[in-house]
């Protein structure tokens, strides 16, 4: 199993860069989670749109589904000039249904609905979902390929709920949205100490701080969380490779 971090700013697109977006690989199987903006040309630079087998979404806000719209319109043109296995499947939940339903264009892509509450399997992957706290419904992910375990907490302000839910993960990939003298509870984020609790009490191996504020320095985020978290911690990066050991 391996995970690519495409995109990685809150909000908006850095020059040249996405956001949310990361390509989780095993053996010939490639889920996109989440995609934000620019994640469709980010994409790109290390597979094409054609290779893509499911996308799934943690949520419906900009800096997640941005390029939801790019990316039908591209796997339609593709069926017309390349051999493009259609629909590609397009994984959200339903609490926002107009949303979802937009989620299938054509025969280029079909929305697909998980279940919050059962597990969801998608090629070699298990996936199990968990609540978060954010102003929109929005679920972070637990997927596993039966040996490792990647952890993404998606949008969310701090909650007890995501120790148990972390709990011996091999990579944990925490938003971290504000520096450690802010408080993103009432935004429905968090800063990179409460990520790095979250991953000491949950006992994960490496921690990636992700979904980063396009202010102050960054390197912060990673030495106040490493006051709190004795494992690995880096900080997300385009292009930036994890691999199951
Ligand atoms: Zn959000
Ligand atoms: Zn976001």
């Amino acid at each position: 199993m391996k995970l690519r971090v495409i995109g990685f700013w809150g909000g908006f697109p850095a020059v040249n860069e996405a956001t949310s977006g990361y390509l989780l690989e095993e053996g010939n199987y490639r889920m996109l989670i989440d995609c934000g903006s620019a994640v469709l040309s980010k994409l790109q630079e290390t597979i094409a749109i054609e290779e893509l087998d499911s996308v799934i979404l943690s949520h419906y806000h900009h800096d997640h589904i941005a390029d939801i719209g790019p990316l039908q319109f591209a796997r339609h043109v593709l069926s017309f000039i390349k051999e493009v296995r259609t629909p590609l499947p397009i994984y959200g939940h339903t609490l926002d249904r107009n949303a979802f339903d937009k989620l299938t264009y054509k025969e280029a892509t079909k929305g697909l609905k998980y279940e919050p509450n059962e597990s969801l399997t998608l090629g070699p992957f298990t996936i199990t979902f968990l609540k978060t706290i954010h102003p929109v419904p929005c679920f972070a992910m637990r997927i596993t390929n039966g040996h490792s375990t990647v952890v993404y907490t998606a949008d969310s302000s701090y909650q007890d709920e995501f120790i148990t839910f972390s709990k011996g993960a091999d990579l944990l990939i925490s938003e971290s949205s504000f520096y450690s003298n802010q408080d993103g509870t009432n935004a429905g984020h968090m800063t990179s100490v409460e990520a790095a609790n979250i991953a000491e009490k949950a006992g994960v191996k490496h921690l990636l701080l992700t979904h980063l504020p396009h202010y102050g320095d960054h390197e912060m985020l990673v030495k106040d969380a490493k006051d709190y978290f004795k494992g690995q911690v880096t900080l997300a990066r385009t292009g930036f490779e994890w691999c199951e050991l």
